[in-house]
Parts: structure tokens; C-alpha cells; sequence
């Protein structure tokens, strides 16, 4: 076999792939296309090789299928054992994950076992004129967008947001599978998934609603949350927030955007006391119309905004959330 040199892990649960590993193979077609290499597709599980012919039509030259009840549901070390196995025998120039829950566990955990250096949360990548991964992540409080390299350890290895990269293809291509040798020993001690339950979202996803109303620390409390979730719920939309409202408790971990939250690309975005830190602008600067409201007029949001607002949002949102009430009201009454 040829020696794959990207390579990209394809999270998958009951044999449901994630988006994120499709957006990263995009990603590893494209530095492929600069060098010349083998993009192969990482696919453990029990019943995955069906996989294999979506993961080709999506940019894999290869995909490597590791395939064994033991690797049904997702657990960390024989995952992390797999995986270290492969990455010795074939050597991967770059090794790429999704920052979900899943990958940001296993990535550090492979990374460590391979002694090799990884960075996290990714907002682009690219090669430099040696081949060498670049990989740029928000730095220094979210001011500047640090490069990063790995030029002795391998592979290289970095983590991005779901969201942050576009999914290519599907296409007409052909590609090849090789199947992982699994050996008897991945029942190794460590915790056992003994039933797994799902919990049903209550409210409209973040990443699918058209709609997205952000609240930022100049919110200042739960009662000033109140106004973006009737705002919200007016507009059909569903209520994001920066770190400190989710640090504050004022908001779920589930609702952060950003560089360690979710990546959004509403239709209508509208940013409330938020300052606009590259850290949470990396994941909404993709929407179609961003409206701002912040009583700074240097606030750095105001500047990327398609409209602008300096104001006081207690004094802004009461009368807007009043008028689509009264129209609400008008429709209905018609
Ligand atoms: C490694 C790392 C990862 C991070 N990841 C993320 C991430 O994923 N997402 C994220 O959001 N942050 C993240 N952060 C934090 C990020 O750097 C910023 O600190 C954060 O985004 C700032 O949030 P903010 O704009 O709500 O708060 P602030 O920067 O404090 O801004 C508050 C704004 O509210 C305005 N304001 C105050 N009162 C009012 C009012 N009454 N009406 C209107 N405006 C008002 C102020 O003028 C100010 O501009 C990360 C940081 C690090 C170090």
C-alpha cells in the first residue's frame, strides 16, 4: 500500500457519519492538491465499511477501516490503540480531527501516545513551500490569529470546529479501502458504555436556526437574558452567546459560539453587548446580515456589522420585542 499522508478521522455513531469529517476531508483534498498526496479517511466502528463508497465520493483516496464489535460505541482507549497502531505502521504526515466532544478527547489522547504535538480548535490550515501543516488558531485573548507549526514530530495533528471548513463533493470518484488489522486485545480495562440515552434538543438548534440573537457579558444578568429569548422566539430564531454569559451561568454551554462553541451561519445574526473578539466572530462571521447593538462605538462588532447600533439594548430591544408582539397580534387578528 501506498503511504497515505493525510489523513482524516471520520466520526461516526450507529454508523451516522458527522459533518465535520466531510468538511475536513474537503479541507485535506484541497492541501493534497498543493503536493501531490494521498488523502485517506480513518473509519472505526462495527458496521461501518458501507461507509467507505460516501467518504470516496467526498475526497478520500483511501479509507482505512478498522472494523470490530469492540469499536461499537465509541470508547477512548481502544480507539486511542487502534489508531496509534495505524499511525506507527503507516506514518501519516497529518493526522486531522473534528473538535467535537468525541475528538477533543481522543485527539490529545492519540497525540500524547504518539508523542507528537496537536493544536486545537483550528480556524484554517494550509501548507507552507516545505510542506509543513500551518495551522492558525486565535491567540493572545482572540486579538491575533497565531501560526502554528510541527516540524519535527509526526504526524501533525490539529483539531477544527464543526462548521469551520465546506464540505466538497459528493463525485463521481474511485478510491480504495483497506481494512485495519484489529487485534484480540482491544477489550482493554477502562470505562464500558453500559446503555446509552439520548436527550431530544427542547429548543430549535443553534447551527440550524435562520435566525440566530447573541448575548454578550453587556447583557449583565438573567433578567436582561429574558429580552434576547422573547426576541428570539419572535423572530422564529434561537439565542447564542459569547463565553462569559455561559461562564456567568446565564446561558448553556451548548449555546457558546465561537472558537471553542459552535460555528453559525444564520441568515440574520443579531449581536447584543458583545464586544466582537475574533474568538466568537469566527463563528458567526459567515451569516448573511449581522446587526450590532453596543453602547462602544469603537466596540469592533459595530465595524463588521451590516447595521450598526450604538445604544443601550435595554433601551432598544423593549420597543423592537413591543412591535413584533403588536404585529404578531395584527397577523393573527387578519
Ligand atoms: C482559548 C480561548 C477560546 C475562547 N473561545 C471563545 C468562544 O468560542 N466564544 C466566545 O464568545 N469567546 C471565546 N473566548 C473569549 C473571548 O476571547 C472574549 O473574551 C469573549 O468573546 C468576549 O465576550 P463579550 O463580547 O460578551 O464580552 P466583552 O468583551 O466584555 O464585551 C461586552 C460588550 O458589551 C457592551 N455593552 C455593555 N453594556 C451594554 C449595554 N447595556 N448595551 C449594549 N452593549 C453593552 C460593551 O461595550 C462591550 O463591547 C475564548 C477565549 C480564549 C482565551
Amino acid at each position: 500500500m501506498e503511504k497515505p499522508q493525510i489523513w482524516v478521522f471520520m466520526e461516526q455513531r450507529g454508523g451516522v457519519l458527522h459533518d465535520v469529517g466531510l468538511e475536513l476531508l474537503g479541507k485535506a483534498r484541497e492541501l493534497a492538491g498543493s503536493q501531490d498526496a494521498t488523502v485517506a479517511a480513518l473509519l472505526l466502528g462495527e458496521k461501518v465499511a458501507p461507509l467507505a463508497d460516501r467518504l470516496i465520493a467526498h475526497g478520500a483516496d483511501l479509507v482505512l477501516v478498522a472494523a470490530d464489535p469492540a469499536l461499537e460505541p465509541y470508547r477512548l482507549l481502544p480507539y486511542t490503540q487502534v489508531l496509534a497502531r495505524a499511525c506507527r505502521e503507516y506514518e501519516p504526515a497529518i493526522l486531522l480531527f473534528g473538535a467535537t466532544a468525541l475528538g477533543m478527547e481522543l485527539a490529545p489522547r492519540l497525540a500524547a501516545r504518539l508523542e507528537t504535538g496537536l493544536s486545537a480548535h483550528c480556524i484554517d490550515l494550509k501548507l507552507d513551500a516545505d510542506g509543513l501543516l500551518l495551522q492558525m488558531v486565535p491567540g493572545w485573548g482572540g486579538g491575533v490569529v497565531a501560526t502554528i507549526k510541527c516540524p519535527v514530530h509526526r504526524p501533525q495533528m490539529a483539531t477544527v470546529m464543526p462548521g469551520v471548513m465546506q464540505k466538497s463533493g459528493p463525485e463521481a470518484r474511485s478510491g480504495r479501502v483497506v481494512h485495519l488489522a484489529v487485534g484480540p486485545d482491544l477489550e482493554v480495562s477502562g470505562p464500558r458504555v453500559l446503555e446509552v440515552h439520548r436527550e431530544e434538543p427542547q429548543t430549535l438548534p443553534l447551527e440550524q436556526a435562520e435566525v440566530v440573537v447573541a448575548g454578550g457579558f453587556g447583557i449583565g444578568g438573567r433578567e436582561g437574558w429574558q429580552l434576547l429569548e422573547d426576541l428570539a422566539g419572535l423572530l422564529g430564531g434561537a439565542v447564542g452567546a459569547t463565553r462569559p454569559p455561559v461562564d456567568e451561568g446565564w446561558a448553556a454551554e451548548g449555546q457558546m459560539i465561537g472558537q471553542s462553541g459552535k460555528t453559525v451561519r444564520p441568515r440574520l445574526y443579531i449581536g447584543v453587548g458583545i464586544s466582537g473578539m475574533s474568538h466568537h466572530v469566527v463563528g458567526m462571521e459567515a451569516a448573511e446580515t449581522v446587526v450590532a447593538i453596543n453602547t462602544d462605538p469603537q466596540a469592533p462588532l459595530l465595524a463588521l456589522a451590516d447595521i450598526a447600533v450604538v445604544g443601550d439594548y435595554r433601551e432598544i430591544i423593549p420597543p423592537l420585542v413591543a412591535e413584533l408582539r403588536q404585529r404578531r397580534k395584527g397577523s393573527a387578528a387578519t
